[in-house]
């Protein structure tokens, strides 16, 4: 079985690129969206970008935790990484609402990164924890394609979200969601997509078992959804 890992923190492992590039093929992970959670990943994930450039594709953002690294050249610096890689998505990004419970900086920060993929069409790749509320106002202005990241919504969010025909990215912490069955099976099967967020929520190495209870729990064969997953991925985040 052959991966897109939608979500991995390329910069935050302790491993040589080269070393780590060779671990994620062994685990399967033939491409992988490399994402950015603080600015001074930005330069690490292009690094990632140049030296892998048939499997990485960069993704350059402000997590919602770190919005006080929002500084007077954000916005151009953003905007230099986007037109030096015309394949780069804008992201981590979001509202989060787990260490801080105004959200003002993060709308702030949120609706530069916005109005970037709007201008540039990249999709975003959002991340939502206890901010339904708050992403619910941009939904209709979101780009196509724009992912949910590790998601954590009901039902009724994921049907909503269907609409706008955006994509649910799932890792193996999924599961210890209430009703996580039943919100998979919502998901329409061309909108599915698996990450990792190594090396934070999982590891590479567990997305043969997270593609695995997929397939369990849609009654699918288990290469059927594999190949399924990497083609949604392809059609969601590369271009061409
Ligand atoms: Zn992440």
């Amino acid at each position: 079985m052959q991966f897109f890992d939608t979500h991995i923190h390329l910069a935050d492992f302790k491993q040589e690129p080269q070393e780590l590039m060779a671990r994620l093929k062994k685990a399967g992970v033939e491409k992988c969206v490399c994402v950015s959670a603080h600015v001074r990943d930005w330069p690490i994930v292009a690094e990632f970008a140049r030296n892998f450039a048939f499997r990485v594709v960069p993704a350059f953002g402000l997590h919602p935790w770190y919005v006080d690294e929002f500084g007077a050249t954000f916005e151009h610096d953003l905007e230099a990484y986007l037109e030096e890689f015309p394949a780069a998505l804008i992201g981590e990004c979001g509202f989060d609402r787990l260490k801080n419970t105004d959200v003002t900086a993060q709308k702030k920060v949120f609706d530069i990164e916005l109005d970037l993929a709007r201008r540039y069409h990249r999709p975003l790749l959002l991340h939502t924890v206890k901010a339904d509320d708050v992403m619910q106002k941009y939904d209709a202005l979101l780009p196509q394609n724009s992912v949910f990241h590790s998601f954590s919504g009901s039902k009724e969010r994921a049907a909503q979200l269907q609409k706008f025909g955006f994509y649910f990215a799932v890792n193996q912490k999924f599961w210890g969601k209430k009703n996580a069955n039943d919100i998979l099976k919502s998901i329409a099967q061309d909108r599915l997509l698996i990450e990792s967020d190594a090396p934070y929520q999982s590891d590479v190495e567990d997305l043969e078992e997270l593609v695995k209870n997929i397939a369990k729990v849609l009654q699918k064969d288990e290469k059927e959804t594999a190949d399924k997953l990497y083609l949604n991925a392809l059609e969601a985040l590369i271009d061409d």
